[in-house]
């Protein structure tokens, strides 16, 4: 029979997504219910703060006094819903059946029940079940430790982990393998491509439009280098060895954002662009971006043989890494045997996955829900798919090794 979805577990999901923690908002309210969730179990949190105190990270060990074991990683942010389209309250983490009655309408769409709210599949429902489930972590024989991991700002450019991991370390805490409960519909995910955004702005000189020669056109100079990033992308699609499973299966550049110009006849002084490079885990973001780089040191050489005020200079948004485990890895095993899935699969969207094994920590990514709910308006998880969650979380802590 079919595993249910404990009351207990529902209960902690909804009251997740009613909280609002959107990444522009504190977190801390979730961050407060989780630390007093934990600590009338016993077991106390450290909370690692950004720079302003009002965003944390909470690391907890259930299994004080065992080898450091399995982190199960979920960030608490969200994106926001400005403009969206709901038919529900984003926060009032509703639960109903789909209307469109049995029939499932994608990967991961279970029919049955649904919880319906921001956060339902990325990721509230993840931390929900972990807390849930806490006690079975503690009164569990396995010979390691479970260990939660929960940060700010994954949606923004994955800040929060950071901090959490340089924590952890300095706790001298060093988990065998982590689990990130990113929205797989359960399926063991073994890569993702990075997500690396950069700003530039270019600064020129400004003159009258008739008297070009003694201007530097900033739009120009700026267009050179969005040229450029096509150039690049262009090639990579052309050359780039390819890295089947991905649905793109090469790196992809692009520009998102343009600004500059005042008036039809004045030449620009300012233009500033924003592009990201998603990198295939066999290739280098920072290699593309040193092209880049290399380019614009050019083109600021001949701008300042016009101006010494002029430049190109360049911010870094995020860079969040490429992530490539292995179906080998002990952490991979773990998790195919405890979802009951023999297969792995990639997945298109960045995670802290890349920054868990950087560290040096095997990590898989293993949630419920599908990512085609996430960031949407009316998005869900399937009653289903948590109840899948927790036969998964139950089944760690009935676990005597990984792997
Ligand atoms: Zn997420």
């Amino acid at each position: 029979m079919a595993h249910v979805l404990s009351p207990r577990a529902l209960e902690l999901a909804q009251t997740l997504v009613r909280m609002n923690t959107v990444s522009a908002r504190s977190n801390l309210e979730l961050i407060d219910f989780a630390r007093s969730h934990l600590e009338k179990l016993g077991v106390p949190s450290r909370l690692s703060y950004n720079a302003d105190k009002t965003k944390a990270n909470l690391f907890a060990t259930l299994g004080e006094g065992k080898p450091a074991g399995v982190i199960l990683s979920g960030h608490t942010d969200t994106v926001p819903w400005d403009g969206q389209d709901w038919s529900v309250d984003p926060l009032s983490a509703t639960v109903q059946d789909w209307p469109g009655g049995g029939e499932s309408d994608g990967p991961g769409a279970d029919s049955g029940p649904r919880l319906y709210g921001r956060g339902a599949a990325d990721m509230k429902s993840f931390i929900a079940i972990a807390l849930a489930n806490a006690h079975h972590f503690l009164e569990s024989d396995a010979p390691f430790a479970v260990h939660l991991a929960f940060s700010y700002d994954e949606e923004t450019g994955c800040f929060g982990v950071r901090e959490l991991i340089a924590d952890m370390r300095e706790a001298g805490v060093k988990p065998m393998a982590c689990i990130i409960g990113e929205p797989t519909s359960m399926v063991p995910a073994i890569a993702h491509k990075g997500v690396y955004r950069y700003q530039c702005c270019v600064r020129g000189k400004e003159a009258h439009s008739s008297l070009t020669p003694q201007s530097v056109n900033a739009i120009e100079m700026a267009a050179r280098l969005v040229g450029k990033v096509r150039d690049m992308a262009e090639g990579f699609e052309r050359d780039e060895p390819r890295f089947d499973g991905f649905a793109v299966p090469f790196s992809t550049a692009s520009v998102g954002q343009f600004h500059g110009g005042i008036a039809d006849n004045v030449v620009p002084r300012d233009a500033v662009f924003r592009y990201e490079f998603r990198d295939l885990p066999t290739a280098d973001a920072r290699a593309m971006q040193q092209q880049v780089l290399d380019h614009a040191a050019q083109l600021q050489a001949a701008m300042r043989k016009v101006s010494a005020d002029t430049g190109i200079d360049f911010e870094t948004i995020c860079e969040v890494p490429s992530f490539l485990g292995s179906a080998g890895d002990a952490v991979t095993r773990l998790a195919q045997r405890l979802s009951g899935q023999s297969r792995t699969t990639l997945v298109a969207f960045g995670t802290e996955a890349g920054l868990f094994k950087q560290a040096g920590i095997p990590t898989v990514v293993c949630g419920p829900g599908s990512i085609t709910q996430a960031h949407q308006p009316d998005e869900y998880v399937s009653l289903d798919q948590l109840a899948r969650c927790e036969v998964f979380m139950r089944g760690l802590a009935a676990a005597r090794s990984i792997g």
